[in-house]
């Protein structure tokens, strides 16, 4: 399942949170929270999906590490 980048609308397959570099999962997730691509050494897209990006960062902020729950909401609302 995706997540969706808070900032840009880009999404990642969940699974490379469990590959950001040098931090565990849990850290790779509240910087992709806060910092979105940038976790995954990557820019921002550019113009951003910001509707994408809008309900992601919603959705993280609603449940928070509920991962897969985000992932399948966000499945639901796009
Ligand atoms: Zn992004």
């Amino acid at each position: 399942m995706d997540i969706y980048c808070p900032l840009c609308g880009e999404p990642w397959d969940m699974d490379e949170l469990h590959e950001a570099e040098d931090m565990d999962f849990d850290t790779a997730r509240k910087r992709f929270r806060r910092d979105g691509c940038a976790v995954f050494g990557s820019t921002h897209n550019r113009p951003a999906d910001t509707d994408t990006a809008e309900k992601s960062a919603l959705l993280f902020d609603l449940l928070g590490d509920d991962i897969d729950g985000i992932a399948s909401l966000m499945e639901d609302l796009r």
